[in-house]
């Protein structure tokens, strides 16, 4: 194991909560140390614009956003890493923490933000579209399919929330239910039912997209039971996942309490976890907004906890 460093502050993600964090804890002299993740730069990577973030007016891609956004945290004195953790103690008041299992750092505070990771089907054809009329957020992407054909997958409230938001400025949405049924909330359902250009394809999966320079239609399979299946093909411009997202807290579990999903729980509206001196912001511990906005506001919320919290150890 390499030399032990010690820090006050050691913040994991370089997502928008990360960066937040790291600007927020370096202004206030916490001389953080952030350690990014194999993907630098989070999520937000993998969309192209960013329309809807507060103080672009002419939007921005989401890896100039997050170029900025590291760039800003290192005015301040931030220190960012390219590493991943890989194995945490926080048994002792000073926390322990391995990068890429062979360094360890030594931190007064910690503060996750290694965010959740979209689930996609694992077609072949879906990594090669992303980013070429594949998404898993329909929030950010959805406005480059305004009066197409698209669909989206999933039977839960994100599927139908997303699909609704795109019936509103699209041609047309598929809904890609694998089941009979929605999961979704009744409310939820409702909306999906009442509107007119969702059509709801019940048992139907996804087998295949195909299209020459991006996603121009699936091929579908349709379960009829006993009467075996039927392909079928539907023209779409744009493929949207929404079949969960899975958030990374595996390395965490041992000593940090999350929900069934594996989502970080805080406590009330604070970054507290329920150990002292670690905290988490962003889709680590948010299921349900997982905006960039949302994820930097909770990175300043877990550095001024983090802060105020070196103070009460002092
Ligand atoms: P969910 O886990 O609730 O739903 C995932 C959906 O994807 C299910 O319908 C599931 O099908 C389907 N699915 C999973 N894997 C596949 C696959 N390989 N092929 C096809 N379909 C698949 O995730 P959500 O992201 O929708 O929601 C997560 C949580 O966030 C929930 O608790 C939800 O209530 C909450 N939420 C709340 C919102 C709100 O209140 N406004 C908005 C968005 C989310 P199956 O049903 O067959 O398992």
């Amino acid at each position: 194991m390499g030399t032990n460093e010690k820090v006050k502050c050691l913040i994991i993600g370089s997502g928008p909560a990360g960066y937040t964090a790291a600007i927020y804890a370096s202004r206030a002299n916490l001389n953080p140390v952030l350690y990014t993740g194999m993907q630098m730069g989070g999520q937000l990577t993998t969309t192209t614009e960013i329309d809807n973030f507060p103080g672009y007016p002419k939007g921005i891609t989401g890896n100039a956003m997050m170029e900025d956004l590291k760039v800003q945290s290192e005015r301040f004195g931030a220190d960012v890493r390219f590493g991943l953790v890989t194995d945490v103690d926080f048994s002792q008041q000073t926390k322990l923490v391995t990068i890429d299992g062979d360094k360890q750092i030594e931190a007064d505070s910690v503060i996750i933000a290694t965010g959740a990771t979209a689930r996609y089907l694992g077609l072949e054809s879906e990594e090669k579209y992303k980013g070429m009329g594949v998404s898993a957020c329909a929030t950010c992407d959805g406005f480059f399919y305004r009066n197409k054909d698209v669909a989206v997958v999933g039977g839960g409230d994100t599927a139908c929330e997303e699909a609704t938001y795109l019936a509103g400025l699209c041609n047309k949405v598929y809904l890609i239910v694998r089941k009979d049924f929605l999961r979704a909330s009744k409310a939820m359902q409702d909306r999906v039912f009442k509107t007119e250009n969702i059509e709801v394809m019940f048992k139907h999966n996804t087998k295949e997209l195909f299209g020459e320079n991006g996603v121009e239609g699936a091929t579908l399979i349709k379960n009829m039971g006993e009467e075996g299946e039927e392909e079928l093909d539907i023209k779409i411009d744009g493929f949207f996942l929404a079949i969960g997202h899975t958030p990374n807290s595996e390395v965490f579990k041992k000593y940090i309490d999350t929900d069934k999903e594996g989502f970080i729980i805080t406590k009330d509206k604070s970054s507290h976890t329920n150990v002292a001196g670690v905290f988490a912001a962003g889709d680590i511990m948010d299921p349900t907004y997982r905006q960039a906005i949302t994820s930097a506001g909770s990175g300043c919320k877990a550095a001024i906890d983090a802060e105020r919290y070196l103070l009460s150890i002092k």
